[in-house]
């Protein structure tokens, strides 16, 4: 079979859940036994995601191989149940970096370099390349932003022209657009979703299946609007309507035959999807009856997708404990204006460190902690959350009063977590951290070697400062112990003494990366199981 390739498009808004409609289509590929992955491009000038902040574009995505990614991909290796790679992140910003260095190596020697052909060709060439590289049946290429972005076009442009090259048999294009309802009549309005379709027929692109975002199922008259504007048969116009759970929306498009319609298209034949173990994990989502309330103490909570991959996690793990997480987020900076007192945690079960950078809501998190060891409720500390429960314990425990991480603090006298030489050197900001997976091995005996019931365990991290190492011993004898190391002896997890607390786990690795529906991240699942009193 020649390879496929499934270009998604979004209209009238961004965030219109474009993803999910990807991951959904990934899966009932993958669950006909197709080997499918999906590629996300983003239009913007920046080389990858790593250097953005996490207010404006939610979380950084880190893959195995140390991409810092759009959070999509997160969304990707969900529901596929794979490991990408940075290069299945495209951005503007490394197709230029590319062409301006092959131009200046004398690569288009002769030529004027422009948009068309050398852009979109480059374009081209990486979708192409990723495709062959990982032999895939079918890639599913995203293309950020609306239909209508300047910075969109030349990718529009490249895809339109694959259209053409690949072959109308090799080429499928979904439009997901948003039809929104108003609240006076209650009406679904259909204009803004003929508006953009209209749009990508203008750049030359008509679209073979229409998404449409709605609050309710898509109504028949809407249906049949859209269709008649975008010249298609109504049963080309699928209804992605606000569900209980976005896990459930590979199902309703399924039941709508979108799966069916696209491999017709694309001539090959259906073998009918296995979904049970999908729809087993949807059911148990539904059917979760206990409630655990988690603080989730961080200062990006304005935007909650600033820790997508942390909510998803609690989402696998509470839905096999049959629990469903319901989160307070708490922002720390209020806490150390005192603009918000600690009563939160009295009324929560236990709390998240969230990771972070920078010193701002720093004291506030070590307020939270120390509250949390005091009253024996489990904490579990993510990276920056890692990092400052060791802060904390120094101070409080072993009694090193202004001890302190050099990232906030680069004079203290007991420089509890610090940056190592080699990073010190860095001037560049850029995928500079370290970063990616790596092997941990797990201490035995402790809590961290118990959840995994593995001795080496592989997971991505995303951080440039340390546990010091001079500090182990006095942080050891004082009862937090050390429960992973990396190869060159670098502090992995830490976690209180199970006589002094029963659940108190920090991790330097993002271990939520890699939770996936069917096989919920080991930490997060012990962190449930305490709030739920099993310890
Ligand atoms: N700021 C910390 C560091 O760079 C932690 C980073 C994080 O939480 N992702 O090491």
């Amino acid at each position: 079979m020649a390879r496929k390739f499934i270009f998604v498009t979004g209209g009238v808004l961004s965030s219109v859940g474009k993803g999910i409609v990807t991951s959904s289509i990934g899966l009932l590929l993958k669950s006909r036994g197709f080997h499918v992955e999906a590629v996300k491009i983003d239009p913007y000038i920046n080389v990858d995601a790593g250097t953005m902040n996490p207010f404006a574009h939610g979380e950084v995505f880190v893959t195995e191989d140390g991409g810092e990614t759009d959070l999509d991909l997160g969304h990707y290796e969900r529901f596929l149940n794979v490991n990408l790679s940075k290069k299945h992140n495209i951005t503007t910003g490394q197709i230029y970096l590319s062409v301006i260095t092959k131009e200046r190596k004398g690569e288009y020697l002769g030529q004027t370099v422009q948009v068309i052909p050398h852009i979109t060709n480059e374009i081209k060439d990486r979708i192409r390349s990723l495709a062959k590289e990982r032999d895939l049946d079918f890639l599913i290429v995203e293309i950020g932003g609306t239909v209508g972005d300047i910075e969109g076009l030349p990718f529009l442009e490249a895809i339109r022209q694959m259209r053409l090259e690949e072959g109308e048999n090799n080429t499928f294009f979904v439009h997901v657009a948003l039809a929104p309802v108003l609240s006076t009549t209650g009406e679904q309005k259909t204009k803004p979703v003929q508006h953009s379709v209209q749009e990508l027929r203008r750049i030359g692109i008509q679209p073979d299946a229409i998404v449409v975002r709605t609050q309710r199922p898509l109504e028949p008259e809407a249906r049949r609007k859209i269709a008649l504007y975008a010249t298609l048969p109504e049963r080309n116009v699928f209804s992605d309507h606000d569900l209980d759970t976005v896990y459930r929306v590979p199902l309703v498009l399924e039941e709508q035959g979108l799966p069916g319609l696209i491999l017709s298209k694309l001539g090959v034949e259906d073998p009918g999807a296995d979904l049970s173990a999908w729809e087993e994990f949807v059911e148990k989502i539904t059917e979760a009856s206990k409630t655990v309330n988690i603080a989730m103490v961080g200062k990006y909570t304005k935007l909650h997708d600033s820790y997508i991959s942390i909510v998803e996690a609690l989402r696998h793990a509470g839905a096999w404990l049959g629990v469903k997480p319901r989160l307070h987020w708490i922002e720390s900076t209020l806490i150390e204006e005192g603009k918000q007192d600690l009563g939160f945690v009295e009324e929560v079960d236990g709390a998240i460190i969230l990771p972070g950078f920078g010193a701002r809501g720093v004291e506030g998190k070590i307020q939270a902690i120390q509250a949390f060891r005091e009253a024996r409720k489990p904490l579990l500390g993510i990276c920056f959350g890692m990092q400052l429960s060791v802060v904390e314990f120094a101070r409080s425990v072993i009694g090193l009063k202004d001890a302190h991480t050099e990232e906030v603090n680069p004079n203290t006298p007991h420089p509890v977590i610090h940056i190592l030489p080699e990073q010190k050197k860095i001037g560049q900001l850029g995928g500079t951290m370290r970063l990616g997976a790596s092997p941990i091995r797990l201490v035995p005996g402790t809590i961290v070697h118990e959840l995994y019931n593995r001795e080496i365990v592989y997971e991505r991290h995303r951080h440039r400062y340390e546990v010091n190492r001079d500090y182990i011993d006095s942080l050891e004898s004082h009862g937090m112990r050390v429960s992973g190391w990396s190869p060159n002896g670098l502090v992995e997890f830490i976690e209180l003494d199970r006589r002094m607390h029963p659940f108190f786990v920090g991790t330097q690795p993002h271990t939520e990366y890699k939770s996936r529906p069917l096989a919920p991240a080991p930490l997060f699942q012990g962190f449930l199981r305490a709030l739920l009193g099993g310890g």
